[in-house]
């Protein structure tokens, strides 16, 4: 058995409940043979097998009265997984469909997207299984009082620094970081996507969209294509989705469709800019379904229970959750003549939709790359937190363009080196990869 066989199964043997964990696990594990072949020291110091186990994991009980006084219970929890290059840093979700295993994929996933960006962050993420959607404000407050009552023990500015995910958003980080400074009577960085004004970054919120769409723009020049004039399929109408759609659009790009949980709209004429500042007001403030965008724009149509992949377009742009393009998804775009397909979301893309992409050569942009702009900003932030300054927005703008630039041609160059030209997913792997395992290797047996 190889070396990677080896360590896989002990994964599965582990945990054999955490599907989506061993999806992210094998994703990079097979990248990694023409490395490993070259580098013995991985495998002599158990590299891999320190890599797939988190540094720590805490799970913790969040007691909370509702509007109606009732008690509710959920569960928190915090995987701490890799603290090689910097602290732990990486996201917060609040979903019902949090377990420990999609906590676990996401922070494996972080580890090496962090490192990607070339700035000093380790990687961890965190969540519940409670569900904001139709809460009132003060449930949500209460909620993340509740949480950060035994979270702030564990979390400090250069220790673990948590941001926002599916679910948290502004409102519930200042909630967060409220708390936060109350039990620790400490003002410090120790969350980011905090509001401007109160140690925010510019251009946090836009960060993930915005550099998704950078990535896109360096994948479709060296294909010697480009934004302008093309047609685009997004999923998800939240923070990433967003600012994707704003980005695309601003490329002269025309996106056709956004989607939800409930199902998605498909608007022919194209979701412009007025349109998009209308959705934004939706889901930020109002918060409300998308169905609603096809009773306000009669060129549309929603389309319940589906995702938006049957919907012919150039480019498909998925912003919404894990395994939202499966095997049929992957054939209808296909089918559809897309050129291009650049992962917003965290591990949207199945496997067997990966394979297909790659028969049919269509460009493919892995999530640990195309969607590193969110965290790269998280880390400016820090910056600017541990200076007490603040950046303008066109500088963090400039930051987050080149960082993104940069991912892209570190992803190229590595699957040159190690024999996959053009394959970026193998490309991010192995280069996220080197740099965390050198680090581990220059700091013992830890
Ligand atoms: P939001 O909560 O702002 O938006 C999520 C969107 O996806 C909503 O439209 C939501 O619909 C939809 N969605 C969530 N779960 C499902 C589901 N099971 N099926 C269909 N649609 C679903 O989250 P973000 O935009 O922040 O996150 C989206 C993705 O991007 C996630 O994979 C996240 O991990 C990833 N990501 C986010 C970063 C960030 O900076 N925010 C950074 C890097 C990655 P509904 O409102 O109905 O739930």
């Amino acid at each position: 058995m190889s070396y990677v066989d080896e360590v896989f199964e002990r994964v599965k043997r582990r945990d054999p409940d955490q599907p989506e964990f061993h999806q992210a696990v094998w994703e990079v594990l097979e990248s990694l043979a023409p490395v490993l072949e070259l580098h013995t020291e991985y495998r002599e110091y158990r590299v891999l097998e320190r890599l797939v186990e988190p540094e720590r994991m805490i799970t913790f009980r969040v007691p909370w009265t509702d509007d109606r006084g009732r008690v509710q219970v959920n569960r928190g929890m915090r995987v701490e997984f890799n603290s090689a290059i910097g602290p732990y840093k990486g996201g917060l979700r609040f979903h019902p469909s949090v377990n420990l295993g999609i906590i676990k994929f996401l922070g494996f996933e972080q580890t090496f997207k962090n490192a990607l960006t070339t700035l000093p962050i380790g990687g961890g993420k965190g969540g519940s299984d409670f569900d904001p959607k139709g809460k009132s404000d003060n449930e949500v407050m209460r909620f993340c009082q509740s949480f950060m009552s035994e979270l702030f023990r564990h979390i400090g500015a250069n220790i673990d620094v948590p941001a926002g995910d599916i679910g948290v958003g502004g409102r519930e980080i200042g909630y967060l970081f409220g708390q936060y400074k109350r039990l620790t009577r400490r003002w410090e960085g120790v969350l980011t996507g905090k509001g401007h004004g109160w140690g925010g970054s510019l251009i946090r919120p836009e960060a993930t969209g915005y550099g998704q769409v950078y990535f896109l723009r360096e994948m479709l020049k060296a294909r010697g294509e480009d934004i302008d004039g093309k047609t685009c399929t997004i999923s998800g109408s939240g923070n990433v989705a967003q600012f994707c759609a704003e980005k695309v659009i601003s490329y002269g790009g025309k996106v056709l469709t956004m989607s939800d949980s409930g199902g998605f709209v498909h608007d022919p004429d194209g979701i412009d800019a007025e349109k998009l500042a209308w959705v934004m007001e939706l889901k930020n403030n109002r918060r409300g379904r998308i169905s609603e965008y096809a009773k306000k724009f009669k060129s549309a149509s929603y389309y319940t229970g589906k995702r938006p992949w049957s919907v012919a377009c150039d480019i498909a742009l998925p912003c919404a959750t894990q395994n939202e393009i499966e095997k049929a998804g992957a054939k209808a775009l296909v089918k559809g003549g897309t050129i291009a397909v650049c992962e917003g979301a965290n591990m949207p893309t199945t496997p067997e939709a990966v394979e297909i992409f790659q028969a049919a050569k269509i460009a493919f942009g892995p999530a640990k790359a195309a969607n590193a702009g969110g965290v790269a900003v998280s880390a400016l932030e820090m910056a600017q937190n541990a200076y007490f300054s603040e950046w303008s927005r066109e500088e963090v703008d400039g930051r987050l363009d080149s960082i993104m630039t940069g991912i892209h041609a570190q992803c190229d160059a590595a699957a040159e080196k190690y024999g996959h030209a053009g394959d970026l997913l193998v490309g991010a792997n192995v280069s996220g990869f080197l740099k965390v395992a050198n680090a581990m290797l220059d700091q013992g047996v830890v």
